[in-house]
């Protein structure tokens, strides 16, 4: 799995923070940002998190770009509405060089069950090109590909709602694969703008733990 952060809005933590202080000050537009220090912007930040006012954290988006991920993570990731995703087509792309294919690290350490799957692959492989050589157009021969198969994914999502995903996530019992993504996502995210995504992370890192099933380890990052 590759995850890159490629694109964020310019100056993501003051863009927000400037939004925060045009709700709570009586300055016009003209002069929103005078005198907007570093410390001014932590403290503004620091309390609209902590007081729940997270609409202002909109201003912000992050885009990613997401490759050698399987069609299974991409149907649990695009559950998440409030979010925009570009997908490589499975019906405009013919795989001619070849299908990737993600391993779970559960099969990957069962020999024997791995050289099933790797039979199980070799035969998708050599049925869907035996589908577009016959002329069954790309639309029709993705029928026989499983979940397994790799795709490349641009994501953008806004700092309110990828605060949101990684609470859910990031958690130590969200599926694997979408959790390494998601951690992947929160370090890159943290790297660019520290002050919107020091607390993110699952609940259990800002206050209890939601999950029925919980895991009874608190989360580091
Ligand atoms: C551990 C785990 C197990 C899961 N298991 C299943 C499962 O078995 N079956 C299944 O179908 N799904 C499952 N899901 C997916 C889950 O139900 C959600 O679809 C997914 O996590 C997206 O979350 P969301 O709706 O909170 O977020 P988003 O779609 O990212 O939305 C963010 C927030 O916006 C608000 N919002 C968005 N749309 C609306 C709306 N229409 N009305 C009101 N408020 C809205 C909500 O406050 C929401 O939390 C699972 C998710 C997790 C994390």
């Amino acid at each position: 799995m590759n995850v890159k952060l490629l694109k964020s809005t310019k100056d993501a933590e003051k863009t927000c923070a400037v939004a925060a202080r045009l709700c709570y000050s009586a300055s016009t537009i003209d002069n929103i940002d005078e005198n907007l220090t570093s410390e001014k912007v932590i403290d503004l930040l620091g309390k609209v998190i902590s007081s729940g006012h997270h609409s202002v954290l909109e201003h912000a988006s992050f885009t990613f770009g997401v490759e050698g991920v399987s069609r299974a993570l991409l149907a649990q990731l695009t559950r998440h509405r409030i979010a925009s995703f570009s997908v490589q087509s499975q019906r405009y792309v013919k795989f001619k060089s070849g299908l990737d294919f993600v391993f779970p690290p559960t099969i990957k350490k069962d020999e024997k069950l791995l050289k099933k799957y790797n039979s199980f692959l070799k035969n998708t492989k050599n049925l869907y090109k035996e589908f577009l050589d016959a002329g069954i157009p790309a639309e029709d021969a993705r029928y026989i590909l499983p979940n397994a198969a790799a795709t490349q994914i641009i994501i953008t999502m806004n700092a309110r709602e990828l605060r949101h995903f990684f609470s859910l996530r990031c958690c130590n019992r969200a599926q694997w694969e979408i959790k390494d993504m998601a951690r992947r996502m929160l370090n890159l995210a943290r790297k660019e703008a520290p002050l919107l995504f020091e607390d993110a992370g699952p609940d259990c890192a800002r206050k209890g733990c939601h999950e029925t099933f919980a895991c009874g380890k608190p989360w580091k990052s």
